[in-house]
């Protein structure tokens, strides 16, 4: 096998094209100052499907692994669908009758522009909604935090961020406060987790392109993969099911029963938020059907990474680009979500390919 650490700078393309996966390109930003940028997603199917034509015949079970949502976090993401690519090329077989479709950067701008939003500052989690109406609005408490989150000004060096941000939580609890800061905001334009006011680039894909990835599976299996949010280097996988759905004893079952966190309630990283991909899946496909879960693999403690997203978010509207502080504000988020640790890295390369193999081995059910 590769060595895990190499998968961190990636040529995706040809990994993807020596197995012989069916590629396709889905251009969200067309600029002519830069090159397009492609949401590319990679279908590989079990021998039987794939002899009988791309597109005529169709899987009984789908896995859907997408990356990049939050754009930086694209680099982690991207080097799990390398690791199994990687173990694909050396041979190893899908069971009949399956298809694995790997997205790889839901959000190219971030992911090209080491940011966690989009293009439209958008973070996309929080971008799937189906009524334009519901673009609107924040949490109870964002509008009172947002001087501290969203000052109109460049990062600086020295600031007592942590200080008040600890003075909050201990104000405030921390469940109260993931909830106004991240449970997404829709009326503070250049703030952290804005949700938009319509429908972004990517999502419009997403939800053009669901339909072809899901075709007439009789289950779908989606890991979503996330960093940024829990204990150095381990993986939660956080539900859109609620603790009492019995659909949680599947996921328990599938993924091992320490990981999983149902949603609302949970007092450990999963917090309440609208808009969210997995939210919409479910709703467009059916629950029984579409198993979805967001894993989330921890790095630093969540003030160093509000910290980081709070100064890149300043260096982005009121930076300068070439400046070391822009730089350094780039170089603390990219640390934040892709931590430099070989041992981080390898841990989320052994964790997020054993999630994949489960949900391969896993009928829904
Ligand atoms: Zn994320």
């Amino acid at each position: 096998m590769t060595n895990p650490l190499d998968l961190f700078s990636p040529d995706y393309h040809a990994a993807a094209a020596r197995i012989g996966a069916h590629l396709t390109r889905h251009a969200i930003q067309e600029n002519t100052e830069e090159p397009p940028l492609t949401m590319d997603v990679a279908t590989i199917c079990s021998a039987r499907i794939c002899s009988a034509g791309a597109g005529s015949a169709t899987p009984r079970q789908t896995v859907i692994v997408s990356s990049g949502v939050h754009g930086v976090e694209g680099f982690f993401g991207s080097a799990i669908q390398l690791g199994w690519l990687s173990r694909m090329a050396s041979g190893a077989a899908l069971p009949d009758g399956l298809a694995v479709v790997l997205v790889h950067a839901v959000n190219p701008f971030g992911f090209a522009h080491v940011r966690r939003a989009n293009e439209d500052n958008v973070d996309l989690n929080r971008n799937f909604l189906e009524s334009p109406h519901a673009y609107a609005g924040a949490p109870d408490g964002y509008a009172a935090l947002d001087p501290l989150l969203n000052p109109a000004s460049p990062p600086a060096r020295l600031e007592p961020f942590r200080l008040k941000a600890l003075w909050y939580i201990r104000r405030l609890g921390m469940p109260a406060l993931k909830s106004a800061v991240a449970g997404g905001q829709y009326q503070f334009p250049r703030g952290l987790f804005f949700g938009g006011t319509a429908e972004s680039a990517s999502t419009r894909v997403v939800k053009r392109q669901l339909p072809d990835w899901v075709r007439d599976a009789s289950s779908v299996i989606h890991i979503d993969l996330h960093s940024g949010l829990g204990a150095f280097a381990r993986c939660r996988l956080l539900l859109q099911e609620q603790a009492d759905a019995p659909a949680v004893a599947w996921y328990r079952q599938t993924f091992g029963a320490d990981g999983v966190e149902p949603a609302a309630g949970s007092r450990d990283t999963a917090y309440d938020a609208s808009g969210t991909l997995g939210g919409w899946a479910q709703s467009r496909v059916g629950a029984s059907r579409y198993r979805f879960v967001t894993a989330e693999f921890g790095t630093h403690p969540i003030v160093r990474v509000l910290g980081a997203l709070r100064a890149e978010n300043r260096a982005h509207h009121f930076g300068h680009p070439r400046t070391r502080a822009f730089d350094r504000a780039k170089a603390q988020l990219l640390e934040c979500f892709c931590p430099r640790s070989p041992l981080w890295r390898k841990a989320v390369i052994t964790q997020g390919l054993s999630l994949i193999e489960r949900a391969i081995a896993a009928r829904a059910r």
